[in-house]
């Protein structure tokens, strides 16, 4: 097993790529904490991985909160004794064209994908620089290398996730810490299945290899980015995309 007794939290950890982390989380051995906005869902997505009691725990909190943020991290040091992986999953969407975006949606999507993820690693770094190691990976996109229609405040987060994780290398590799973004194309999760199939059609033809990912797929490079396998690998942003981007 790759991750035996490592612990990790997710954010967002309650459904979709997040709860498939977690589930291949724990196939290689970790203690899982899920970090959600709703204590009953991150119970229900624990109490689903019964076969793992124990070893996965969720804890309601907001990662745009500084304070809830902070207790995320601490409810995993406290039930787990230390934070090996951090996995910001956690981000959202709030579609519309330029011309017609809202200051909320604009400010909602910076504040949970940018914000958020500048709070949870935050705290956590200053736990792994106390351990003198750790994994920071971040949800990046897509979006994140070539933009997209209708996304101008997504696309900010994204290309902003890629600057704080090459950022965040550079100044966190002296405390034998890593950071690393992946970026996933185009995945059937809760987020993406309420997309129209026209669109959905559309996306799958972006792939060299005609398809939509799955999200295992992301919890497979995740799984890897945070074994000792990739202990050379910082900085880095890696495509899971099935070529849309090359
Ligand atoms: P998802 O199914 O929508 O799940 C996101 C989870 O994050 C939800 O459980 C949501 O809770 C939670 N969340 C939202 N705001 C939060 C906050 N402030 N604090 C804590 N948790 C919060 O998303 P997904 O499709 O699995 O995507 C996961 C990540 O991958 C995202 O960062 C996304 O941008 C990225 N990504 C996804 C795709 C894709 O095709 N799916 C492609 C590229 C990148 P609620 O349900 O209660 O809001």
């Amino acid at each position: 097993m790759k991750l035996e007794n490592k612990t990790v939290v997710i954010t967002g950890g309650a459904r979709g790529i997040g709860a498939a982390t977690a589930e291949k989380f724990l196939t290689e051995g970790a203690n899982v904490v899920l970090v959600d906005l709703k204590q009953e869902e991150v119970d229900q997505t624990a109490d689903s991985f019964s076969a793992y009691e124990g070893k996965v725990l969720g804890v309601e909190a907001d990662v745009t909160k500084k304070d809830s943020a902070q207790k995320g991290i601490e409810f995993a040091v406290k039930h787990f004794g230390t934070v090996d992986v951090l996995v910001n999953n956690a981000g959202i969407t709030a579609d519309a064209q330029l011309l017609k975006m809202e200051e909320d949606q604009w400010d909602n999507v910076i504040n949970v994908n940018l914000k958020g993820v500048f709070l949870m690693t935050q705290a956590v770094a200053a736990q792994m620089k106390e351990q003198n190691s750790g994994v920071i990976l971040n949800a990046s996109s897509v979006v994140g290398l070539y933009g997209n229609f209708g996304q101008t405040n997504y696309a900010a987060t994204k290309f902003g996730m890629n600057g704080m994780t090459k950022t965040w290398a550079k100044e966190l590799g002296r405390y034998n810490i890593r950071v690393n973004s992946v970026a996933p194309g185009f995945i059937l999760t809760p987020m993406t299945e309420k997309m129209p199939e026209k669109v959905l059609n559309t996306m799958k033809e972006k792939s060299v290899l005609n398809d939509l990912g799955r999200p295992e797929d992301i919890a497979n490079a995740y799984a890897f980015l945070a074994s000792d396998e990739a202990r050379f690998i910082t900085g880095t942003v890696l495509s899971v995309d099935g070529g849309v981007v090359i």
